[in-house]
């Protein structure tokens, strides 16, 4: 992190499942936890894979709630307790879960929600986690709250989750379940622990929310298509924003929004290589203070896309083209990806899927609807980012990557700059979408 920060005093920090997925993970959280005596509330996801192949417990239960009553329920049960007993017994633990898989068991018996046995994965792991390190253990159930329907509510677990945990000196809360005000557990979508360690950073105004996975954070280009691209030092929300829509993960979507209303950064980490400081998510004002010399931040893109194509003379000066357009789409329930227009021009980039066997009759209506001199739907298309707050001191960028994608030989189908000079996103062929990607990174990154 970089010195003209402050030296953060409260630390939410979550663990994947892959730094969870057997003893010797445990042990290196552990340590990660005990080398810093700021790091006081755990998030924990449930045993993630262990080798290629294996499965990850959230998998098994969920399995095993589909298959209860049947013939093969009985012996993945079981491969679900002896892989938390293993755990238990390989760290020396003097603890035991027999009871809580009795409770499982009988929650099955009664006709359970799927929702309350996948959050059991989080849960058996929070316990042993909390044994491990000798914190208090807080049931997420009990502070992660959701209303009668189902959806998140984010005041009211504030104010609970705030108050109870600011109470305790540390704590292990299990990731990706919550509960509804009738007590009955409800979980984010996959890979939600991302969310409930955003919500945790929130609820106690944490300096920092450390994120361990398995990775030392993100690359400026999918490592597929790039060979060891260049690790973010520093990215905004608004970048990670814009290359998470492009396909780049790490990280939940959903877990940005609770940390970035309240400012409070987000550091990826790699729980197999804690010294590597990972990527640091930041608030663009923060970015001021950490220095960052790259005129682009990444590159991410993805394939199946397809673009309407609208042509009309002194479209500029008829009012409501672009109203009458987006209506039909808005009626016919295809939303649009990206808005590409020129003074005589309109482009409407789309999901290929959202279209797909509807292409005429979108045809027909926008005809009908703006009467335009020519239209076409182009299939086939990929979109890429450049991404970038440094863009916007740096002059020659946009020509930059048309020159160098142009001195490749591609062909460069669609334009779009975002007003806020934050990305440029370019259209090419679907086949040209690997070569353009390597293509302008090798020309930013040396
Ligand atoms: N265990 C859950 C999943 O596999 C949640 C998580 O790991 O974040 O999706």
């Amino acid at each position: 992190m970089n010195s003209n920060c402050n030296i953060p005093s409260v630390k939410v920090v979550k663990f994947g499942g892959s730094s969870l997925a057997d003893a010797k993970q445990f042990l290196k959280v552990k340590s990660i936890i005990e080398s810093d005596p700021s790091r006081v509330y755990v998030i924990p996801s449930a045993p993630g894979k262990r080798f290629d192949g294996d499965t990850k417990v959230t998998d098994m239960l969920l399995s095993c709630h589909a298959l209860f009553g049947t013939e093969g329920f009985d012996q993945l049960f079981t491969a679900i307790c002896e892989r938390y007993n293993g755990i238990i017994s390989d760290l020396g633990l003097d603890i035991s879960l027999e009871d809580d898989y009795k409770k499982v068991r009988e929650a099955l018996a009664a006709g359970c929600a799927k929702d309350y046995v996948a959050s059991r994965g989080e849960y058996l792991n929070g316990k042993i986690l909390a044994k491990l390190l000798g914190f208090n253990f807080v049931d997420a159930a009990d502070i992660i709250l959701f209303d009668e329907e189902g959806n998140f509510n984010a005041t009211a677990t504030d104010k609970c989750a705030g108050s109870k945990l600011k109470s305790l000196s540390n704590a292990v809360i299990p990731g990706f379940y919550g509960a509804k005000p009738d007590g009955t557990v409800k979980t984010f979508s996959r890979g939600g622990s991302d969310i409930t360690g955003a919500i945790v950073a929130r609820s106690v105004m944490a300096d920092i929310y450390e994120n361990w996975t398995d990775v030392s954070g993100f690359l400026m280009c999918d490592p597929r298509i790039v060979k060891n691209p260049k690790q973010i030092g520093v990215i905004t929300y608004r970048e990670l924003r814009e290359l998470s829509y492009m396909g780049a993960t790490v990280l939940h979507e959903d877990s940005i929004f609770p940390v970035k209303l309240a400012g409070i950064p987000i550091n990826i980490r790699n729980t197999n290589n804690p010294s590597d400081e990972g990527t640091m998510i930041v608030a663009s004002s923060r970015c001021k203070a950490m220095a960052n010399d790259d005129v682009i931040t990444g590159i991410a893109g993805k394939k199946g896309f397809s673009v309407i194509n609208i042509e009309k003379d002194m479209m500029n000066q008829e009012l409501g083209v672009g109203y009458r357009v987006l209506q039909v789409l808005t009626d016919m329930k295809i939303s649009f990806e990206h808005l590409p227009s020129g003074i005589d021009t309109m482009s409407v980039v789309v999901f290929k899927d959202s279209i797909k066997g509807r292409e005429r009759e979108i045809l027909d209506r926008i005809t009908a609807a703006v009467n335009p001199d020519n239209i076409d739907i182009e299939s086939n298309l990929a979109l890429i980012a450049v991404v970038g707050r440094g863009m916007i001191r740096a002059a020659g960028t946009a020509s930059r990557v048309f020159t160098a994608v142009a001195r490749e030989g591609i062909n460069i189908r669609m334009i779009d700059q975002g007003s806020s000079e934050l990305n440029i996103i370019i259209g090419v062929d679907e086949s040209d979408f690997e070569n353009t990607v390597k293509t302008i990174y090798n020309e930013f990154v040396k």
